[in-house]
């Protein structure tokens, strides 16, 4: 044995896994088995490799990692920080990102909880400097807004971690500011090449006067919400004008269930008649949704699971779809090359009634259920119950 072979033998750096009985429904792969080597997807071993853990998926399907694109994962700091791995690896999801809980001020808080969970965790930083942190109406006073050498100086400080930019724009976080932490936000998201994701709700700011501003690769979270007089629907249940030339130039409409925005009938119309655009789906779990309405990722794919959509075009709403749009390496498909982080999971057959954010019933017949989550090639968390 070669020392050089030893000590990568001791470090355990070269260990090899096989997903068996994969039932994977992601286009261009075949077959039933993945190969990992060092936390990476592989094509093939080599014929002298020896395969060290034999991960067994039958009776259910295989993604790559679930990518929940709107939590607030900022515990103990943050207004409504929930655990990261609460909401994270032990619900099937292998990364969150935390949109917007932290602004620069707070960032080294953060980046405890980036590297003290096992679920990845990335940032969208907020543009007021306090983030979540103080109050929840952040951008009342644009004083409070962070200029683009504190965000440039954060970013350099903790690389690779912040994938974007934060805006809440709704009448209670910007007061009388209207668009305007939005204007400057998307001057400092150029110049740095971030996309931000802008949080819609309660006008004013109206959509009218929001979407225009946004940019090619830019997500509105909260699309969906049924909130009257500021919805992307007219009364006819077209989009409006705005929102659809927003997503003709490639904004990215993103679900972020929330306790007030996601509506059954605005996501019902937006996907009878513009079904063909993509979208992301994320939850915007915190401390006081996870009990309801929200509860996890997997129960927000299965309440849109009941509007027929393919089970392909769904999971990469979770995985391809937020790995492009966050410009995340080596992500969101089970390619070789890809990160080995996976989600296993099944969809059961089991009735149930849900709510919407506004209290609108829906029965759904099909739940989508966590089995098992790999982070680098690992099994991190199994389903026992
Ligand atoms: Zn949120």
């Amino acid at each position: 044995m070669s020392a050089l072979f030893l000590i990568e033998a001791i470090g355990g750096i070269q260990v090899i896994s096989k997903i068996i009985n994969a039932e994977i429904v992601e286009e261009g792969i075949q077959g039933s088995e993945i190969l990992i080597r060092d936390g990476y997807i592989v094509s093939e071993l080599e014929s002298d490799e020896i395969v060290d853990n034999i991960i067994d998926a039958q009776g259910h399907y295989v993604s790559s990692g679930f990518i929940d694109s709107h939590v607030h994962v900022f515990e103990h700091m943050a207004l409504n920080g929930i655990n990261a791995d609460d909401i994270g690896i032990r619900m099937g999801v292998t990364d969150v990102i935390d949109a917007g809980s932290t602004g620069s001020s707070d960032f080294y808080e953060f980046n405890k909880v980036i590297e003290t969970s096992q679920t990845n965790v990335h940032a969208l930083i907020n543009i007021a400097k306090k983030g979540l942190v103080a109050n929840l109406h952040e951008l009342r006073d644009m004083n409070d807004l962070s200029d683009r050498e504190e965000i440039e100086e954060t970013i350099a400080q903790y690389p690779n971690k912040i994938i974007g930019i934060k805006v809440r724009l709704s009448a209670s976080v910007v007061g009388d500011n209207g668009v305007a932490p939005l204007v400057e936000a998307i001057k400092i998201a150029s110049s740095l090449e971030l996309p931000i994701m802008v949080h819609i709700g309660n006008p004013p700011p109206y959509l009218p006067d929001v979407f225009p501003l946004l940019r090619s690769g830019d997500i509105v979270t909260h699309a969906f919400h049924g909130k009257k007089d500021n919805t992307i629907l007219t009364k006819e249940g077209d989009l409006i004008a705005e929102a659809k030339s927003a997503i003709d130039r490639g904004v990215l409409f993103d679900v972020g269930h929330g306790s007030a925005s996601f509506g059954f009938e605005v996501f019902g119309r937006f996907i009878q008649k513009y079904g063909q655009y993509d979208f992301s789906t994320s939850t915007d779990l915190h401390v006081r949704n996870v009990d309801g309405p929200v509860y996890s990722l997997m129960i927000t794919l299965s309440k849109l699971y009941s509007y027929n959509i393919p089970l392909n075009s769904l999971l990469k709403t979770v995985t391809s779809i937020p790995s492009k749009v966050f410009n995340m390496k080596n992500k969101g498909s089970l390619l070789p090359g890809n990160k080995a982080d996976i989600t296993i999971f099944s969809i059961d057959k089991h009735s149930i009634t849900l709510q919407d954010s506004l209290g609108v019933e829906r029965e759904l017949f099909y739940l989508f259920n966590a089995q098992k989550t790999i982070i680098n090639g690992e099994v991190v968390w199994e389903n026992n119950g």
